[in-house]
């Protein structure tokens, strides 16, 4: 399946020392797509550092927590693909503390619930590309994806599902999402 958002070769999960499996496009290297195709006037405020002082709807923001957010990815690789954030500037999970971990799970399981709820998706691609060399498109700040799947991966805002970046598109996802979220979240 190609990413309409990538003009990178997509790596088989068989050259890895694992058996094959239907992850191979949560390790497709990202871009530097955020800092090099953004709106953002300081092109090197970090993204993850900078959405949180934005508006929900400027920063894509569906959620936030007390130690972590919740954005829309702005090159999904399905529709309804979401980031969870800590707050903080920190590059790996070992480094987030105990209450940076505990929310963060807590708002992962969120959204799962959430996108099942307004996608009716039937399971989750969720991960973290720890480090450059494993994926990671902005690799100083840690951001955990969760990509909704479907049996036909086309089902929902089809339009959306194969389009780069169109801000209306998203932000129509941005608020059923924001819509559907629970008032509280924080564990
Ligand atoms: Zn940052």
């Amino acid at each position: 399946m190609t990413d309409p958002s990538d003009d990178v070769e997509i790596e088989s999960s068989a050259d890895f020392a694992a058996v094959p499996d239907a992850f191979q496009r949560l390790w497709t290297p990202h871009r530097m797509v955020y800092i090099q195709n953004g709106e953002q006037p300081h092109i090197d405020e970090c993204p993850f550092c900078r959405a949180p002082k934005l508006s929900d709807e400027e920063g894509l923001i569906v959620a936030r927590g007390t130690h972590a957010y919740v954005l829309l990815n702005l090159f999904p690789y399905n529709s309804g693909h979401l980031l969870v954030c800590p707050y903080r500037h920190i590059a790996t999970y070992d480094l987030a503390t105990p209450e940076e971990v505990a929310e963060i799970g807590a708002l992962t399981q969120t959204a799962m619930r959430v996108l099942t709820a307004v996608s009716r998706c039937d399971g989750f691609n969720i991960g973290m590309n720890q480090g450059r060399v494993a994926g990671a498109g902005v690799a100083g700040h840690l951001h955990q994806h969760i990509v909704p799947r479907w049996a036909q991966d086309s089902n929902f805002f089809p339009i959306i599902a194969r389009t780069k970046a169109l801000p209306q598109l998203l932000g129509e996802v941005r608020a059923q999402v924001q819509a559907a979220w629970p008032d509280t979240t924080a564990p």
